[in-house]
C-alpha cells in the first residue's frame, strides 16, 4: 500500500526545521550571502537544538534520522538558505565515511571531538586533476611504521578552513592507482596542512571552500578509516547516502523561490489587473509547482529506497539529484522572470536562490556524472 502522508514524528521534524529556518536562516540569509562568511552563530544554534549530524545515531551526536527524515529536514534547510544549509549538510558528508566505515573506537573519539567543539568536518576528495574523475586522484599517503605520510593538493573543499578535521582520500600505493585509495581523518591544524586560499564564488556564499596542500603530514594509523584500498567504495557509498540531501536542499530552494514569486505576482497589478490573470504568467507558476512536486516525490522515493536497502537506491539517488537540482535551476530562474525587475534586484532573495541553485548541479558529482551513473544502472 502506498501512503504519501507523513506520520506525526515526521511532521514534528518538518515543523522543527521550518521553525529553525524561520528564526535563524531566513533573517540572516542576505547577510551571510553578502559577507561570504561561515555562519558560526547558526551552526552553534543548530548544535544547541540538536540539529547537527542529523542522520547519525544519538550516541554520535545525531538525531538518529533515517535518510527519508533527513530529506524532510534538508528541504526545510534549503528553503531557509541553501548556503547556510550546506554548511550543516557538508559536515554530514564529511562524517558519513566514518559513520559507514570507522571502528567503534574511532567513531567515539572522532565524533566526540566534533561534538565537544561544536565544530564541523570537511570532505576532501577533489583535486586539480581529479574532479569528475575520482580515479585520477594523485594525493598520496605512504605508510611509515605506525603513521602515514600525506602529500597532495585538494581544492573546493566545503567547510575546509573552518573545520576541526578533514576526511581526506589519498593513494597508499600510487602504482595501484585508485585500487589503493584510502580515507583518513586529518586534524586541520596538523603540521604540514597548508590552507592555500578560500574560494571566491557566485552562490551559496555562506559556505566556504578551501584549497589545501599537504606537505609530509603525519597521520597516525588509528585515523585510517576502513582498510587500505577501501577509499573508492567508501566515497561512492557516501554519495549514495548523501545525494538525496542535495536533492532535498534543492526542492526547498525551488519551493521558496516559487512561493515568493507566486505571492508577489498575485499582488502585482499591470494593465489594471493582477499579472496572474495572464496565462503567460500563471502557466509558468503551474509548471513550477508541478516540477517541484515531481522532484520532491523522486527524492522521497530515493530516500525510502536507501532506508529499505533496495538495489535501486544508488540509481534513484542519482536520479533525484539530477531532477531536483535541474528543476531548482529552472524554477529559481523562472521566479526571477515572474518578478521582473524586482526579481533581479537585491530587495528579494530570488536572485540569490537562482545563484545558489547553480551549484547544486555541480557538487557531489555534476549532473553529467549523475547521467553516467543512471546510464550504467539502466543499461547493465
Ligand atoms: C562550491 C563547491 C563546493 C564543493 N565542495 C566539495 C567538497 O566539499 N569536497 C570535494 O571533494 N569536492 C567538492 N567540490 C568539487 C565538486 O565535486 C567538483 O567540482 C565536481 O565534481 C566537478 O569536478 P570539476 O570541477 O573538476 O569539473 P570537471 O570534472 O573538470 O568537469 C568539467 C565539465 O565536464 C563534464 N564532464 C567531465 N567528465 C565527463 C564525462 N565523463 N561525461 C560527461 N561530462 C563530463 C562535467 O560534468 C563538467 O560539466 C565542490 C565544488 C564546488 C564548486
Amino acid at each position: 500500500m502506498i501512503d504519501f502522508s507523513l506520520d506525526s514524528k515526521q511532521l514534528e521534524i518538518v515543523e522543527k526545521y521550518k521553525d529553525f529556518a524561520d528564526r535563524y536562516m531566513r533573517p540572516n540569509a542576505r547577510k551571510y550571502d553578502q559577507l561570504a562568511q561561515f555562519p558560526w552563530e547558526i551552526v552553534k544554534a543548530a548544535y544547541n537544538e540538536n540539529m547537527m549530524n542529523g542522520p547519525m545515531s544519538a550516541e554520535y551526536g545525531g538525531s538518529g534520522h533515517n535518510i527519508f527524515n533527513s530529506a524532510l529536514a534538508s528541504e526545510e534547510l534549503g528553503a531557509g538558505c541553501v548556503g547556510i544549509g550546506i554548511c550543516m549538510d557538508a559536515n554530514t558528508l564529511a562524517l558519513t565515511p566514518l559513520y559507514i566505515g570507522a571502528s567503534d573506537e574511532q567513531k567515539k573519539r572522532l565524533f566526540g571531538e566534533i561534538i565537544e567543539e561544536k565544530g564541523v568536518a570537511a570532505y576532501a576528495l577533489t583535486e586539480p586533476n581529479a574532479g569528475s574523475d575520482v580515479a585520477g586522484i594523485q594525493s598520496t599517503a605512504i605508510r611509515n611504521g605506525d603513521k602515514y605520510i600525506l602529500n597532495g593538493h585538494k581544492r573546493f573543499i566545503t567547510n575546509g578552513s573552518v573545520s576541526t578535521f578533514i576526511t581526506v582520500f589519498a593513494l597508499t600505493n600510487p602504482e595501484k592507482g585508485a585500487r589503493s585509495l584510502t580515507a583518513f581523518v586529518v586534524p586541520t591544524k596538523s603540521p604540514g596542512v597548508e590552507i592555500v586560499a578560500d574560494m571566491e564564488k557566485m552562490g551559496q556564499r555562506a559556505s566556504i571552500q578551501t584549497e589545501f596542500k599537504f606537505h609530509d603530514v603525519e597521520v597516525p594509523v588509528e585515523n585510517r578509516i576502513g582498510n587500505d584500498g577501501q577509499g573508492f567504495l567508501l566515497a561512492m557509498k557516501t554519495f549514495e547516502r548523501t545525494r538525496t540531501g542535495v536533492a532535498a536542499l534543492s526542492v526547498g530552494n525551488a519551493r521558496e523561490a516559487y512561493e515568493t514569486s507566486r505571492n508577489w505576482a498575485k499582488k502585482r497589478i499591470q494593465f489594471g489587473k493582477p499579472i496572474t490573470v495572464n496565462q503567460g504568467v500563471s502557466f509558468i507558476l503551474a509548471d513550477m509547482a508541478t516540477e517541484i512536486e515531481a522532484s520532491r516525490l523522486i527524492t522521497w522515493k530515493a530516500a525510502w529506497a536507501y532506508d529499505n536497502k533496495l538495489r535501486t537506491a544508488n540509481l534513484l539517488s542519482a536520479m533525484s539529484k539530477l531532477l531536483a537540482t535541474d528543476v531548482a535551476m529552472k524554477v529559481t530562474t523562472d521566479a526571477v522572470q515572474v518578478m521582473g525587475g524586482e526579481g533581479y534586484s537585491n530587495d528579494y532573495l530570488v536572485e540569490k536562490m537562482m545563484r545558489d541553485a547553480k551549484l547544486c548541479q555541480i557538487y557531489e558529482g555534476t549532473n553529467q556524472i549523475q547521467r553516467l551513473v543512471i546510464g550504467k544502472g539502466i543499461l547493465k
